[in-house]
């Protein structure tokens, strides 16, 4: 596994990589095209290490396993140990933000919760997140009201702003610590706008964050 944290700057980041702790339904509008209701409390999940590739990589996608989604998400990047913290905390100890993608297999995903049973074989396949190079935090103006958007083959599919997520980034994040010990190096994801979608080989994808950084991602 050839992954490593990286800033977009060049700066050095000798955080090792850890967990990605994922959030469902965070934006109103997704929970609703996809016919879910919204949670009371967040809904989480988490990918392994081994789903974790450079969004600058090739993605490539399951074959023979149904449609498989791109959910375009805002990532943390998380510098701390995070254990029952407050949302100040939490914003202390993020370290960066950046683009990743919570690739979904949504028909496996719908087969499993027909049946109630748990999601990681539909999101926590191998290179099921690619993750971009971070912003350093302090260079993010307002992380509570960041543009995100993704262009699949010059057509828009995916926009939103960080100000939408029905649980914000440092409450989201101070849950999350209520469940499980976020450490040094762990990435948390918030949840995807409306708009995701099939994607195929070939696709030619283009990655927003704000005016900080712009990423071009081919599907393999
Ligand atoms: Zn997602």
């Amino acid at each position: 596994m050839s992954y490593l944290h990286r800033f977009i700057d060049g700066s050095p980041c000798d955080l090792p990589l850890g967990k990605v702790v994922c959030v469902g339904r965070n934006y109103a509008a997704h929970a609703k095209e996809l016919n879910n209701p919204i949670p009371s409390t967040p809904m989480l999940f988490i990918k392994p290490t081994t789903a974790v590739v450079g969004l600058d990589d090739a993605i490539v996608i399951p074959q023979g396993r149904g449609a498989c989604h791109h959910e375009l998400e805002v990532s943390v990047l998380v510098g701390e140990v995070l254990t029952n913290s407050s949302p100040e905390a939490a914003k202390k100890a993020v370290v960066g933000y950046g683009l990743g993608l919570d690739l979904t297999l949504r028909d496996v995903q719908n087969r499993l919760k027909e049946k109630g049973h748990p999601w990681e074989a539909a999101k926590a396949f191998d290179g099921s997140c690619p993750l971009s190079a971070f912003v350093p935090a302090e260079q993010i103006a307002d992380p509570l009201n960041l543009d995100l958007q993704l262009e699949r083959n010059g057509v828009l599919q995916q926009k939103g702003n960080t100000s939408e997520m029905i649980t914000g980034i440092f409450d989201l994040i101070a849950f999350m610590s209520t469940q499980f010990t976020l450490l040094p190096g762990d990435v948390v994801m918030t949840g995807t706008p409306a708009g995701v979608g099939p994607l195929k080989g070939e696709d030619e994808l283009a990655l927003t964050l704000g005016k900080y950084c712009e990423f071009a991602v081919l599907v393999g």
